[in-house]
């Protein structure tokens, strides 16, 4: 009796793996036997994914003879946790033919492996299963009837559910409006949550979450001082979310806020995934310094955050830096996934390492044992076009289709005409007018590419959109003074300072004159988009957010641009200029990368 007390303290008191092993051979060597009990302890530990161990999780289950609702339960949420879906329902089909009565705790978790696999057909089943064992009342059922209607994409189902749930919960509310985020329909994902009889932490989170996920990172900001002057306290999650929108507006101010705040609150403790959020934000808002200090403080890293540094290096134009981080993360012992070789690949692109891209692509699969996908062919055609290897690149198209074969013939099609090499021009056009995708594919791979955190194949995707006329979103730039955001439209009229701004730019055009400057009124040497072509270069948006920074910030403040599309001829000479001429140092981020412009160069190299 003693003995078996004092090795069931044991076992309260494992850590990992090897010591539960030890305490499970003791019990078995001690003679007692090992009880149902116990086992159903064992498997609980095994079951938690970050400590345990699914496979003895599985075998121990497999020993007890009678096994109680909660060891059922207990399984369930161990493959779901561990992403063993169809095994979750599997269990659930044996535990249906064992005659065991599932509970208010056991269909959830079915529910959910479900929605993971948008499988509304077994979600359906279970539904049944519910109102037959009376638990359509139940408001954990329902939440999670919504999110599984919500992610197969049955809102109709979703919505009845909600209504006809008599004991809504504020979660009900906030399941919808994440749902609603994630099909990209802000405007219901809004009217449900101005219906909700009030607001918690978790709804506010999802609506400024469902903001920045679908491009609307100003509303997402203005949501999250809303809940600020309502007294609601941020959580990770939350900051998490601001600091998307901050790294796609560019509001580098309010991204130092956060990490402030982070920093109070946290400390040391602060997650993974927000230190990474924190370094991809400066990484985007042009702060390649303040990136790079925090991946250094970084005590614990993954390899998200090694794929995020790789990335803002290359959009950076740091070819080798990237290559340099790409060594060190292998002997830190991490193993590069497919996102590494994306960013990796961006960076031959940026910086012009042919040779080095292609190396890597070869060992891809040979070392690294990654099967290329189209996005990496893509990526290939595109430095390999860019260095006027054609031919190269369209051996690569050979191997591809799919929306991502458009984006590659658009790549060699755009590196054609730089080169002016008809024949290869001539060639990607009539492709790309035989493939001629539906708009929807356009933002619906923009958003993925996106959300995967493949920023360069997302900015390519929409420069796309735009060329077949999908999107009639006009070039604008943004910059932030004193924590927020202004927007220049080209040839603003609208800002409160619009008259005074052209005058800046005519002072600041005044002296470039004088320096010899004459504008580039062909732009066609690079291919500029509709809308920039139709008004004057001289009213660019850039242009104007750079005498707007002028006047705004003092004289040794770095002057950071976030431009939408990508940065013509003229406004790329004319920042060199600029940059020389007042000694001034300016950021620019078009839709494909950075320009750091500084003593009358840009650290593209007039390469993009
Ligand atoms: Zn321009
Ligand atoms: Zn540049």
């Amino acid at each position: 009796m003693l003995l078996g007390r004092r090795l069931l303290n044991l076992l309260e008191k494992c850590i990992t793996m090897a010591q539960l092993k030890q305490a499970h051979a003791q019990f078995i060597t001690g003679g007692l036997g090992v009880h149902d009990y116990v086992l159903s302890r064992l498997v609980a530990f095994c079951s938690n994914p970050n400590r345990g161990s699914l496979n003895y999780a599985c075998l121990l289950f497999d020993q007890i003879e009678n096994r109680p609702i909660c060891i059922w339960n207990t399984m369930l949420k161990a493959l779901l946790n561990n992403g063993a879906l169809r095994e979750t329902m599997k269990i659930y089909h044996r535990m249906l033919q064992a005659n065991v009565i599932p509970d208010n705790y056991t269909l959830p978790y079915v529910l959910k492996a479900c929605a993971h696999m948008c499988d509304h057909e077994f979600g359906e089943e279970a539904h049944d299963n519910a109102l037959k064992l009376g638990f359509g009342s139940d408001p954990y059922v329902a939440n999670t009837l919504i999110l599984m209607y919500m992610a197969c994409g049955r809102t109709d189902s979703a919505i009845k559910v909600f209504n006809c749930s008599p004991t809504k919960t504020l979660v009900s509310w906030t399941v919808m409006v994440s749902g609603y985020a994630k099909q990209g329909d802000v405007d219901s994902a809004w009217s449900m949550f101005e219906g909700a009889p009030v607001r918690d932490l978790k709804l506010w989170g999802a609506m400024v979450a469902c903001y920045a996920q679908n491009n609307c990172s100003k509303e997402a900001l203005q949501l999250f001082r809303l809940m600020q002057a309502e007294g609601i306290k941020p959580d990770e999650a939350i900051l998490g979310s601001v600091l998307t929108a901050c790294a796609q507006l560019g509001a580098l101010d309010l991204g130092r806020w956060v990490h402030k705040y982070a920093n109070i609150h946290w400390g040391m403790d602060l997650s993974i995934k927000l230190s990474t959020a924190l370094v991809d934000m400066y990484a985007k808002c042009g702060s390649l310094k303040e990136s790079k200090q925090l991946f250094d403080k970084m005590s614990q890293r993954d390899v998200v955050s090694w794929n995020v540094m790789i990335g803002g290096l290359a959009m950076h134009g740091d070819g080798y830096g990237a290559f340099a981080l790409f060594t060190k993360m292998q002997q830190m012992g991490f193993s590069p996934n497919d996102l590494t070789f994306i960013a990796l690949f961006t960076a031959c692109s940026h910086s012009g390492l042919v040779e080095e891209g292609r190396e890597l692509f070869e060992k891809m699969s040979i070392v690294y044992g990654i099967k290329p996908q189209h996005e990496h062919y893509a990526c290939v055609v595109d430095f390999l076009s860019r260095a006027g290897r054609f031919q190269e690149a369209k051996e690569m198209l050979k191997r591809m289709h799919g929306p991502e074969e458009a984006i590659a013939w658009r790549a060699m099609l755009s590196a054609s005409r730089n080169h002016r090499d008809i024949g290869f021009s001539e060639l990607a056009r009539n492709h790309l007018l035989q493939l001629e995708p539906h708009s929807g594919v356009y933002s619906l791979l923009s958003n993925i590419y996106a959300a995967a955190g493949k920023w360069y194949l997302s900015g390519k995707t929409m420069t796309m959109m735009k060329e077949n006329g999908v999107s009639k979103t006009p070039g604008s730039s943004s910059i932030e003074v004193n924590g927020f955001v202004h927007e220049f439209v080209a040839g603003e009229r609208k800002h409160p300072l619009a008259k005074e701004i052209r005058k800046m730019w005519e002072e600041i055009n005044r002296q470039l004159r004088l320096e010899g400057y004459k504008p580039d009124i062909s732009g066609s040497a690079f291919d500029v988009d509709e809308e920039e072509k139709e008004s004057l270069v001289s009213e660019h948006s850039e242009k104007l957010a750079i005498a707007f920074g002028f006047m705004s910030h003092g004289p040794n403040v770095p002057i950071r641009v976030i431009k939408n599309l990508r940065v013509c001829g003229d406004c790329h000479s004319v920042t060199k200029l600029v940059s020389k001429v007042f000694g001034r140092e300016i950021i620019v981020r078009d839709r494909i990368r950075f320009h750091h412009f500084n003593g009358g160069s840009c650290s593209c190299m007039d390469y993009w």
